[in-house]
C-alpha cells in the first residue's frame, strides 16, 4: 500500500498501524498466538517506517518502530543488560540487501568489506553471561534494555557448557535457545494427547518451555542452544565476527554449524541461495540469513539506530505459515473413494508460491479444530508437503462464521456416500473420480512411470471414456489420443511410448501401482522381492505373507483380499495379456545370506548418487531404509553438509558411514 499524502491522513494511517502493530505483538510475544504470518506483519511494519519516514514528525519514542518487541516475564527478575539486545533490520528482497551493501560500501568508502553470513535460527534470543570460565547469568531479550533472569532454566539446557575454556574475566554470549524440530513433533503429540494446547512451532515450543517456573520441568524437554554474538566482554582480544566464532567455538560453546564469508554482493547472494537449501537439514528452524559485517571496528564506524545495528540486516525467506480467509470448501474423490475436504482460500504468498487451495485432512478434524467457512486459517506448507490448514484464528471472528457440512452427495457421481469411521466414502466403484485418482496412481513417477501420463490427460481418457481400469491404458491407440484436445500426433506417440516402456517396470511398481489398501511402496518392493514373481503372490497364504519381515497383519489381509477379488484378478490377466511385467528384476534372500540382510539404514547429507539408487541398492541386499534416526538404526549414511541426522546418530551412538565406508560394507 502506498502511503497517504496529505498530512492528515498520513496521522490517520499512522495510528491505525501502530494499533494494529500492537495488537499483533501482544497475540505474538504474550500470549505466543501469532493473528497474521511474519511476512504479513512485516509488510505492515515496513509500511510504518516508510511513513514515518515520509511524516517524520509522526515518529514518536513509543512507536513500534522504536522499541525491541518482547514483555517481561511475570515471576522473574529482570535485570539490565549490560550492552542492550537490539534486533535486526529485516528485508525478503535480493534487492534490498544489495542496496544494504551499497550503502555500508559508500558510507565507508575506500574500506575493504567483509561480511559473514549465518542461519536466522528461528528461537528465542538470550544472553549467557560467564566470569571466568563460570555460567553466572542467563538473561532473555526483554524490552532490549532489561531482561527477564532464567538462569535455572539456562542451567538445565544440555549443550550449554556450565564452565567454558576460556576464563576471561567477563565473556557474554549471545544467541538463540530452540526446540530441535526433530523433537518438536513428538512433544505436540504428548500435548495433544495429554489434552493440552499443541505449540503453533518449535519457537513457540522454545518460549513456552523457558517462561516455566519449574526449572525440572525445563529439564525434560530437548532444548538446545546457538550462539552467535558478542555482549558484554573484559579481557576478549577479538576484532572481526570469525574470530569471534571461532574463539566462542574453542571454549566449548555452540556455534551457527554453518558460516559463509563473502566479500561481494554476488557472493552474498549465493550464500543466501545455498543456505536456503542447506538449511533444511539444520537440527533448528530458521527463518532466514543474517548478514553481518565481519570487522568490528567497521561496525562502531556505522553504529546503529534504537532497535537495529546498522551493520547487520535479516534477510528472510517467505514465510512457510500464512494466514488467510477461507472462502469455500469442496470435496474431493480418492482413489479408495474417501471424499476430502478442501480448503478454498483467499490467495496467498507461502514458501515463494501462491496458495489458494490447502487440505483440510477429514471432517473429524474440521470439528475438532473447530473450523468455519469464513474463518481467519493459518495455513502452512512444509518442504514439499501440499498445504495444510493448521487451525482457525479465533481472535479473529467476526460472528459471520459458518459451520462446515458433509456432501450429502458423491460430487462426482451423486451416489450417497457412507461413513466408514471418520472417513466419508463414495461407495460406487465405478465413480469416475475414484477411476481417475486410480489411474494416476498407477501412473505416476512413484509406480509405473508412465510419462506423459499426467493429471489432465487421465482427466480427459476417463471423461472420454476410453479408460475404465489400469489395463485400458495399454489398449489405447493413436488415433484415440490424438482425438484428444490439445493433443498433437508427436505428443501421442510420445505417450504411446510412456506406456509401452511402462510394461518393462520392476514388479514392485506394478504391485504398488495397483493401488491395494495399505500397500505402499516399501511393503510393495518387500513383495515383490521376496515372492519374486505376481503369480507367487496371488497363491500366498496369510501365513506365506507373515513370513516377511516389513508385512504384518493389516497388509497381509488386505493383500489376500485384493487378489481373491474376481474382478482384480480379471484386471491381472488382462495386464499380463497387454505385456505387463510380472517378475522382479532382483530378488533378496531375505532369511540371511543377503550382504545388508535385517540392517537398517538412514541416508543424509548430499551424497554423489541419487538417494534413491543408493536406497535400492541396500534394499536389494536385503537392508531397509529409514527416513529418521533412532537407536534401532544401524547405519547412518552421511554425505557433505549433513545435519541434524548426523548429530541424532552421534548423540544415539549410531555407527556413521562415509559413501566410501558405505561402499565397501555392501561389496564385503
Ligand atoms: P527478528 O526475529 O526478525 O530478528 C532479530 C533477531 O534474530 C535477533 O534479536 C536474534 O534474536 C535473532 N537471530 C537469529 N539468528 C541470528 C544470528 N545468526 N545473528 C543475529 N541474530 C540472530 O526480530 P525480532 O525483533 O526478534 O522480532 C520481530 C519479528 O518477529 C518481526 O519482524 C516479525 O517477523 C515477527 N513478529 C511477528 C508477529 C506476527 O504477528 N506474526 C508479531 C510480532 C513480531
Amino acid at each position: 500500500m502506498g502511503s497517504p499524502n496529505s498530512p492528515s491522513q498520513a496521522t490517520k494511517r499512522h495510528h491505525e498501524l501502530v494499533e494494529e502493530i500492537r495488537r499483533l505483538d501482544r497475540a505474538y510475544y504474550e500470549e505466543a498466538q501469532p493473528l497474521v504470518s511474519d511476512q504479513e506483519y512485516d509488510r505492515l511494519y515496513r509500511e510504518l517506517l516508510d511513513l514515518e519516514q515520509e511524516h517524520p514528525g509522526l515518529q514518536t519514542p513509543d512507536s513500534p518502530s522504536q522499541r525491541v518487541g518482547g514483555v517481561p516475564l511475570p515471576h522473574f527478575t529482570s535485570v539490565a543488560h549490560a550492552i542492550p539486545m537490539q534486533s535486526l533490520d529485516n528485508t525478503y528482497s535480493a534487492t534490498e540487501l544489495e542496496a544494504f551493501y551499497d550503502r555500508i560500501q559508500k558510507t565507508l568508502e575506500g574500506e575493504k568489506l567483509g561480511f559473514v553470513m549465518e542461519p536466522k535460527i528461528d528461537g528465542v534470543a538470550v544472553s549467557i553471561r560467564y566470569e571466568k570460565g563460570k555460567f553466572v547469568q542467563g538473561l532473555t531479550r526483554g524490552d532490549g534494555q532489561k531482561g527477564d533472569d532464567i538462569t535455572a532454566n539456562l542451567r538445565t539446557i544440555r549443550n550449554l557448557p556450565l564452565e567454558i575454556k576460556n576464563h576471561a574475566a567477563i565473556l557474554e554470549v549471545r544467541g538463540e535457545v530452540y526446540y530441535p524440530r526433530a523433537a518438536f513433533d513428538k512433544l505436540n503429540k504428548q500435548r495433544e494427547a495429554a489434552g493440552e494446547a499443541p505449540f503453533a512451532n518449535p519457537r513457540n515450543a522454545a518460549a513456552g518451555t523457558l517462561k516455566q517456573l519449574d526449572s525440572r520441568l525445563v529439564a525434560k524437554r530437548p532444548l538446545s542452544i546457538v550462539l552467535y554474538g558478542p555482549g558484554e566482554m573484559h579481557g576478549i582480544d577479538c576484532a572481526t565476527q570469525q574470530e569471534w566464532l571461532k574463539l566462542i567455538a574453542k571454549a566449548g560453546l555452540p556455534v551457527p554449524e554453518k558460516t559463509w564469508f563473502c566479500k561481494t554482493k554476488a557472493e552474498l547472494l549465493s550464500a543466501v541461495e545455498e543456505l536456503d537449501t542447506a538449511r533444511r537439514n539444520f537440527a533448528y528452524e530458521t527463518d532466514g540469513a543474517v548478514v553481518k559485517l565481519n570487522e568490528w571496528r567497521l561496525r562502531n564506524a556505522l553504529g546503529a539506530t534504537s532497535k537495529a545495528p546498522r551493520w547487520a540486516i535479516a534477510y528472510k525467506y517467505s514465510a512457510e505459515k500464512a494466514v488467510t480467509t477461507l472462502e469455500k470448501v469442496t470435496f474431493q474423490v480418492g482413489r479408495t473413494g474417501v471424499i476430502t475436504p478442501v480448503a478454498e482460500l483467499k490467495p496467498v504468498l507461502l514458501a515463494g508460491t501462491t496458495v489458494s487451495r490447502a487440505t483440510l485432512h477429514n471432517f473429524e478434524e474440521i470439528k475438532r479444530k473447530d473450523i468455519r467457512l469464513g474463518d481467519h486459517v493459518t495455513i502452512e506448507k512444509a518442504g514439499e508437503i501440499i498445504p495444510a490448514v493448521l487451525g482457525a484464528v479465533v481472535e479473529a471472528r467476526t460472528g459471520e462464521e459458518k459451520e462446515i457440512g458433509s456432501p450429502a452427495e458423491c460430487p462426482a457421481c451423486q451416489a450417497k456416500p457412507i461413513w466408514d469411521g471418520v472417513f466419508l466414502r463414495c461407495p460406487n466403484p465405478s465413480c469416475p473420480a475414484q477411476t481417475q485418482r486410480k489411474i494416476e496412481h498407477f501412473a505416476q513417477r512413484g509406480a509405473m512411470d508412465i510419462d506423459g501420463m499426467g493429471e489432465s490427460l487421465v482427466e480427459q481418457l476417463v471423461a472420454a471414456n476410453l479408460v475404465k481400469d489400469p489395463a485400458d491404458l495399454y489398449q489405447l491407440t493413436l488415433e484415440q489420443l490424438s482425438g484428444l484436445e490439445r493433443m498433437a500426433e508427436k505428443s501421442a506417440q510420445n505417450v504411446l511410448a510412456g506406456i509401452e516402456a511402462s510394461k518393462k517396470a520392476d514388479l514392485w511398481r506394478l504391485i504398488f501401482g495397483l493401488g491395494i489398501l495399505h500397500v505402499g511402496a516399501g511393503s510393495a518392493r518387500a513383495l515383490a522381492s521376496h515372492f519374486g514373481s505376481l503369480e507367487k503372490i496371488t497363491e500366498a497364504t496369510e501365513e506365506d505373507l507373515l513370513k516377511i519381515r516389513d508385512v504384518g497383519g493389516v497388509v497381509a489381509n488386505s493383500v489376500i483380499t485384493w487378489f481373491r477379488d474376481g474382478e482384480n484378478r480379471e484386471l491381472l490377466r488382462r495386464l499380463r495379456q497387454a505385456g505387463v511385467n510380472m517378475k522382479a528384476h532382483q530378488m533378496t534372500v531375505q532369511t540371511g545370506g543377503a550382504k545388508l540382510a535385517g540392517k537398517t539404514f538412514v541416508l543424509t547429507g548430499t551424497l554423489s548418487e541419487p538417494r534413491e539408487t543408493i536406497a535400492e541398492r541396500i534394499r536389494v541386499a536385503g537392508g531397509k531404509v529409514s527416513s529418521s534416526v533412532s537407536k534401532k538404526t544401524d547405519y547412518v549414511v552421511a554425505g557433505e553438509n549433513a545435519g541434524s541426522k548426523l548429530a541424532d546418530a552421534e548423540r544415539l551412538g549410531v555407527t556413521v558411514l562415509s559413501e566410501k565406508e558405505f561402499a565397501e560394507l555392501a561389496e564385503s
